[in-house]
């Protein structure tokens, strides 16, 4: 039987266009949002005959900001996906969602329609933090949208959030920490005294990353910011992580914590090298071997999966609008099965490589002789400072010689 699929679908419309984002997202756009809809859909169509096989047992709606889109349109989306794929009946359904994005109502209107899990861009709950990163929410309004998606009836919730900005304390990041994971459903819980029932189900804690071609990195080379002093940044780290492991939550990978069976499991399809259909402006999937980038621009992906005319590729796919792909050697598929397992605090299983991973015994030796890494049976992970630098132990990966004929 084929191995499961995960599937992305690309939502590329956002409010304001947030000055560190380099994700595949564009304001005032929202004049496209249905024939974004009825191109997705067609995609969707024409990936069928492809994948119908493979069972998909997480969809995860990103973006930009899915929660733009009316319930309507993620109830014919997920119906669609169901009446052209296999979709497992537990799958795990994420829509991604922005505090002033979503009310009540909308929220019950995806629940409806099969979302499960929903995961906030709440990021921080200072003012002046949030202006800095353009978000247009205020901390009660994030607060009362995860109070909304418990009365919607969700159950698994993520709220995303992010440290190391410039010239934040420690203070200021434990203040937004301590008060997210103290968040209770006004309506619901408030009887419930019981720590371990407030605050989200998982939680993504990210530094803040210069990303070059933003205007923040613009910013940044003109001297009118400066960026975070990286030792506080790694104090930061060390604490969100004691201090999360205190509440109950699960650190399973490098910057994500869950609750006991909470943790993503369509990011965790990712981390662990597994395949993914992507559909959506902009969107990378990796299926039967080849891994593919859809068009970033979503008026060309519009009129590209309208036409139904593709540009010529090496590899044959289904959808129009795929503008590269490439058949993943044996070598890199090796390389990024380490190079993002490691990332997992369970690590990689030594036994499920191929032969050719011999060739990186001596960088795994030199990882765990320098503390960076460990052996535990048969699985190789990192250690706690092995995370604090895994760009350093994934550079040396990078660097072995591949074999002459992995290409
Ligand atoms: S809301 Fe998210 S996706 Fe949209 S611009 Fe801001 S960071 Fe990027």
């Amino acid at each position: 039987m084929s191995a499961p699929l995960g599937l992305y679908v690309h939502v590329p419309f956002c409010t304001v266009k947030c000055s560190y984002c380099d994700f595949n997202s564009y304001a005032g756009i929202e004049d496209m949002q249905s024939a974004w809809l009825e191109a997705a859909l067609r995609e969707i169509t024409l990936w069928s005959p492809s994948v119908v096989e493979r069972e998909i047992t997480s969809i995860f709606i990103g973006g930009g900001t899915p929660s733009l889109l009316e319930g309507e349109s993620i109830q014919r989306l997920l119906y669609h996906a169901r009446s052209r794929l296999r979709i497992a009946g537990d799958a795990e359904v994420t829509l991604e969602a922005n505090p002033e994005s979503v009310q009540l109502e909308r929220l019950q209107a995806y629940r409806a329609a099969g979302v499960n899990r929903v995961s906030m861009g709440v990021q921080s709950l200072h003012a002046a933090e949030l202006v800095f990163l353009d978000r247009i929410h205020s901390a009660d309004r994030a607060e009362a949208a995860f109070s909304d998606t418990r009365r919607a009836g969700f159950d698994n919730v993520n709220v995303d959030l992010i440290y190391g900005l410039p010239g934040q304390s420690l203070e200021s990041w434990q203040d937004t920490l301590e008060r997210v994971i103290a968040w209770r459903d006004r309506q619901d819980m408030q009887d419930r005294q019981d720590r371990q029932d407030s605050g989200p189900d998982h939680l993504s804690c990210y530094a803040l990353t210069v990303e070059a071609g933003t205007p923040l990195a613009a910013r940044v080379a003109a001297g009118r910011v400066i960026e975070a002093d990286p030792d506080r940044v790694a104090d930061i780290a060390d604490w969100t992580a004691q201090r999360l492991s205190e509440a109950g939550y699960e650190h399973y990978e490098t910057s994500n914590y869950a609750r006991r069976g909470r943790q993503c499991l369509h990011n965790l399809t990712y981390w662990r090298n597994q395949e993914y259909l992507a559909i959506g402006p902009g969107a990378h999937g990796f299926v039967d071997g080849v891994r593919y980038q859809v068009v970033r621009s979503p008026r060309l992906y519009i009129d590209r999966v309208a036409a139904a005319q593709a540009e010529p590729l090496l590899v044959d796919l289904p959808s129009p609008a795929i503008e590269a792909a490439e058949r993943v050697s044996e070598w890199d598929h090796l390389i990024d099965t380490l190079t993002s397992g490691l990332r997992l605090m369970e690590g990689v299983e030594l036994a499920s490589l191929p032969s050719l991973a011999e060739r990186l015994r001596p960088t795994i030796d030199w990882a765990v002789a320098n503390g960076l890494a460990q052996e535990h049976r048969g699985r190789l992970s990192l250690s706690k400072r092995g995370h604090a630098v895994a760009n350093e132990v994934f550079v040396r990966l990078l660097e072995v010689e591949p074999p002459p004929d992995a290409y």
